[in-house]
C-alpha cells in the first residue's frame, strides 16, 4: 500500500477508498489522473490510464528507485509491479506471469514495453555478452512484430493487430537466457480491406516509403501507397510513426535478430506480391474469366519463384476430384477467383507473420540450458492481448476476443482467490468466504463439447449439404434458449422487426453484446483453395515452401478436414489459459481516459464504462472482503513504531510480532486483525488510516 504520495494526489491505493462505490472509485481516478499519477494499486494489480504524453517517469533514476523495493515503498508504478514480479521468479524461483488488459488504446502494448524495459535494466550487471545478446532479440522483435502486426485504426494509431504472449526465461542468476512468443489470431481480413480512415498493416508504407530504390524496382512497385489497392484507403492518413525512417528501424531488426539477407528478401517478395494481387481483377468474356493485368502474374510469378502460367491457373481454376477418383480443373466465375484471390492474399500474410514469429522463436529459445549444471530456469510470461470489445457491429472476431476476456476474467478470479486462500493457509489464518461473481457459466456457453456454441458452430460448418448462417442461428436457438446468458433474438415477439433479425445476443460479464451471424460460417471454416497451397508448395524459394508445407499433398490425399477458426481459437485460448493458471500471476489494467488521444480530457462516462467491464470495483472489494491489507511485522514496525510509546524508539519484547500486537491495542482495533506467522493481517483499511494520519502528524 503505498501512502508516499500526499493526500493531494487522491488515494494510492483503491483498498484505502472510504467506500467502495462506483462514484467514490471514479472521483479518485479522475483526481490522480488531472495530477499526472496515471498508475494506481488494487492491492498488486496496477490500474493505468493513459496519459497520452511523454511522462518523465521511465528514466534510469525510476528504475534505481524501484529496483528491488517492495510494492507499498514507492509510489504505484508498473516497475514496482515488473519488481515484484521479478523478485518472486528470482528469490522464491516462481514462474510469474503479467496480463496486461484493456481496450484499443489503453496502453497494453507501451505498458509491455516499459515492462521489458525494466527488466532488461536491471539484469545482467555484469554486462555478459551472450545475456546482452539475449536481452538485444527480444527488445528487438517488438520492432519487428510491430511493423508487421500493427495498424492506424480509428481508435489507436499503432494498434496492434494480434495477440501476443512472451515467456521471457531466466537462469539460476536472474538473467535473460531466451524467450518465447506466442501470437494470437492476426487481424488478416485488413490486408484486403480497411475501414475509412484506417490503414493496412504499417509493413506495406513502411516498405512502399521507405524502402530503397533498388528494393521497389526489385519488387516491381512504385514508391506510392496510393497507387495500390491494399494501400489507397490508408494512403493519405498519417500516423505518428514515421513510416520511412521506421523501414531502417525494422530492417535493421531483422538483422540483429539474425534473419539472413535472402529470408529479409523473401519477406519483401511476399510483400510485392501481395500488393500486386491487390491490383490484379478479374474479367469475362463469355464462359472465359481472365486476369485482368497479364504482366502482373508475371511479376507475381518472379516475386514467388514460381511460373506465370502456374500462377494464373491458381487463381482461375479449382483441381478437384469426381466421385470416380477422376481429377478435373473447374474454372472460377469471377466472384469465385476474386473471393479465392482475397483468400489467398490474408493466407499468405497470415503466414508470413507467424513464419516471422516463429523464425525470432528459433533464435531466442534457450539452448543448451542444462538444469542439473544451471539451476531451476525460470520464466516472467507477458500477455499484450485485446481487451473486450463492444462495437456497433458485432461478428465472429468480436465473439472469439470477447470469450477470450471470459476466459482471462475468470482465470483473474480464480487466481486471486486461489491466491488469497494459499496465503492464508501459509501464515495459519482462518479461511475467509468471499462472495464473488463467478463467470465460468458464460466460458461454458462459449466452449463446452457439443452444446457450447463453439461446437455448434463448429459442427454446422463441418455439416454435409448447404448449412446457412440461419440454420447455424437456428440449430443455437433449439439447444440454447434456455439458457440464462444467452438470448435468441428470434424468439422474442415484442418486436416485430426482430423477427428478421439476424443475430443473437450473449449476456457477457462486461455486458450484453449482440452478433451478427451473417458470414459467421465462412468466416469459421476460413476456406483457401487447394491449389494456392500447392503453387506456393512449388516455388523454388526455401521460405514460401517453409510456409506452405501442406502444399504437397496431391488432390486425392488431402481428405481431412481441418479444424475451424474458432475451434483452433478456443484450443490456443485453452492452452494459453493453462499455461498462465500455473504461474504467479500480475495484473495491469488499462483505461482510456477519452477517444480524442488527448491528455487533458478524462471522459467520465466511458472511463467509468471501463472500470465497470474490467471488474475492478470487484476487484476492490475481493481484496477488501478477507484482509484489505497485510505487511510483514517487521515492516509494520519501521513503519508505525513511532505511533505507540512501547515500540519508539525500540521495543523491548520477544519478538516484533508482539511488538506489533502491542501497537494495534494501544490503537484500539484488535477486533480487526489477524495475527499469521509472518504477517499482519488487517481486515479494514480504516483502522490504517488512523495510523497513518497518526504517523504523519508527528
Ligand atoms: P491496441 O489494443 O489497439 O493495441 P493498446 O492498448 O496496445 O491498444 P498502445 O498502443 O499501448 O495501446 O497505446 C496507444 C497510444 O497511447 C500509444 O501509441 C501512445 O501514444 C499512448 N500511450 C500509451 N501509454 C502511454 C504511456 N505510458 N505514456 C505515454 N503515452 C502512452
Ligand atoms: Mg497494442
Amino acid at each position: 500500500m503505498a501512502e508516499l504520495e500526499g493526500l493531494e494526489y487522491g488515494k494510492s491505493d483503491f483498498i484505502l477508498l472510504d467506500e467502495v462505490t462506483m462514484e467514490h472509485f471514479m472521483e479518485n481516478l479522475k483526481l490522480r489522473f488531472e495530477k499526472g499519477r496515471i498508475y494506481t494499486f488494487i492491492g498488486e494489480v496496477v490500474v493505468s490510464v493513459n496519459p497520452y504524453r511523454q511522462l518523465d517517469i521511465y528514466g534510469k533514476e525510476a528504475v534505481e528507485a524501484y529496483r528491488g523495493r517492495e510494492l507499498y515503498e514507492n509510489p504505484p508504478h508498473l516497475f514496482a509491479m515488473a519488481d515484484a514480479a521479478y523478485k518472486a521468479m528470482k528469490m522464491r524461483a516462481k514462474d510469474t506471469c503479467i496480463v496486461i488488459s484493456g481496450e484499443s488504446g489503453a496502453g497494453k502494448t507501451e505498458a509491455s514495453k516499459y515492462i521489458m524495459q525494466y527488466i532488461a535494466a536491471i539484469t545482467n550487471p555484469n554486462q555478459r555478452a551472450e545475456v546482452e545478446s539475449v536481452k538485444n532479440v527480444l527488445l528487438k522483435s517488438n520492432c519487428v512484430l510491430e511493423a508487421f502486426g500493427n495498424a492506424k485504426t480509428n481508435r489507436n494509431d499503432n494498434s496492434s493487430r494480434f495477440g501476443k504472449y512472451m515467456d521471457i526465461n531466466f537462469n539460476f542468476n536472474g538473467d535473460p537466457t531466451g524467450g518465447h512468443i506466442n501470437n494470437y489470431l492476426l487481424e488478416k481480413s485488413r490486408v484486403v480491406q480497411q475501414q475509412e480512415g484506417e490503414r493496412n498493416f504499417h509493413s506495406f508504407y513502411q516498405l512502399l516509403r521507405g524502402g530503397s530504390q533498388e528494393l521497389i524496382k526489385s519488387l516491381f512497385l512504385e514508391k506510392n501507397p496510393a497507387l495500390y489497392v491494399y494501400t489507397s484507403e490508408g494512403a493519405a492518413s498519417i500516423t505518428s510513426n514515421d513510416d520511412h525512417s521506421s523501414h531502417k528501424a525494422v530492417l535493421n531488426a531483422l538483422k540483429v535478430i539474425g534473419f539472413t539477407p535472402n529470408e529479409i528478401d523473401s519477406i519483401y517478395k511476399i510483400l510485392g506480391t501481395i500488393l500486386h494481387l491487390g491490383n490484379l481483377e478479374f474479367t469475362s468474356e463469355g464462359e472465359n474469366v481472365q486476369v485482368s493485368a497479364k504482366e502482373a502474374a508475371e511479376h507475381i510469378a518472379v516475386l514467388t519463384s514460381t511460373k506465370a502460367a502456374d500462377v494464373s491457373k491458381a487463381l482461375l481454376f479449382r483441381t478437384v476430384a469426381t466421385g470416380g477418383g477422376e481429377v478435373i480443373n473447374k474454372g472460377h466465375s469471377v466472384q469465385e477467383a476474386s473471393y479465392g484471390k482475397d483468400a489467398f492474399v490474408k493466407a499468405l500474410y497470415e503466414r508470413l507473420f507467424s513464419w516471422i514469429v516463429s523464425h525470432i522463436n528459433t533464435v531466442i529459445e534457450v539452448k543448451d540450458y542444462n538444469p542439473m549444471l544451471h539451476g531451476k530456469n525460470t520464466v516472467i510470461g507477458v500477455l499484450d492481448i485485446y481487451g473486450f470489445e463492444i462495437f456497433d457491429n458485432n461478428s465472429f472476431e468480436q465473439f472469439c476476443i470477447n470469450y477470450c476476456n471470459e476466459k482471462l476474467q475468470q482465470l483473474f478470479i480464480e487466481l486471486i482467490m486461489q491466491q488469497e486462500q494459499e496465503e492464508y493457509n501459509r501464515e495459519g489464518i482462518p479461511w475467509q468466504q468471499i462472495e464473488y461473481c463467478n463467470n465460468q457459466i458464460i466460458v461454458d456457453l462459449v466452449e463446452e463439447p457439443h452444446k457450447g456454441i463453439i461446437s455448434i458452430l463448429e459442427e454446422a460448418c463441418l455439416g454435409v449439404g448447404k448449412v446457412t448462417d440461419t440454420m447455424f442461428l437456428e440449430s443455437m436457438d433449439s439447444k440454447l434458449s434456455q439458457h440464462p446468458h444467452y438470448t435468441s433474438r428470434k424468439l422474442c415477439p415484442t418486436d416485430k422487426s426482430m423477427e428478421y433479425r439476424r443475430d443473437f445476443r450473449i449476456r457477457h460479464y462486461a455486458g450484453d453484446v449482440t452478433y451478427s451471424v451473417e458470414g459467421i460460417l465462412d468466416k469459421n471454416k476460413d476456406p483457401l483453395f487447394q491449389d494456392f497451397k500447392r503453387l506456393m508448395y512449388n516455388s523454388t524459394d526455401p521460405v514460401l515452401r517453409d510456409m506452405w508445407p501442406e502444399g504437397r499433398l496431391s488432390i486425392t490425399e488431402v481428405t481431412k478436414r481441418p479444424l475451424t477458426a474458432a475451434t483452433l481459437f478456443k484450443n490456443s485460448i485453452i492452452s494459453l489459459v493453462d499455461n498462465l493458471a500455473c504461474k504467479v500471476p500480475y495484473y495491469v489494467r488499462c483505461i482510456k481516459p477519452n477517444e480524442m488521444k488527448s491528455p487533458m480530457l478524462f471522459d467520465d462516462a466511458r472511463c467509468q464504462h471501463q472500470v465497470a467491464y474490467l471488474g475492478l470495483l470487484e476487484n476492490v472489494r475481493v481484496r477488501r472482503a478477507g484482509f484489505a491489507y497485510r505487511q510483514p511485522y517487521d515492516r509494520f514496525l519501521q513503519r508505525y513504531k513511532m505511533t505507540c510509546e512501547y515500540t519508539w524508539p525500540n521495543h523491548l519484547m520477544e519478538s516484533d510480532k508482539e511488538a506489533v500486537e502491542a501497537i494495534v491495542r494501544q490503537h484500539g482495533f484488535s477486533e480487526s486483525v489477524e495475527y499469521g506467522h509472518s504477517k499482519l493481517f488487517v481486515r479494514t483499511p480504516r483502522s490504517l488510516f488512523t495510523l497513518e494520519q497518526e504517523r504523519n502528524a508527528l
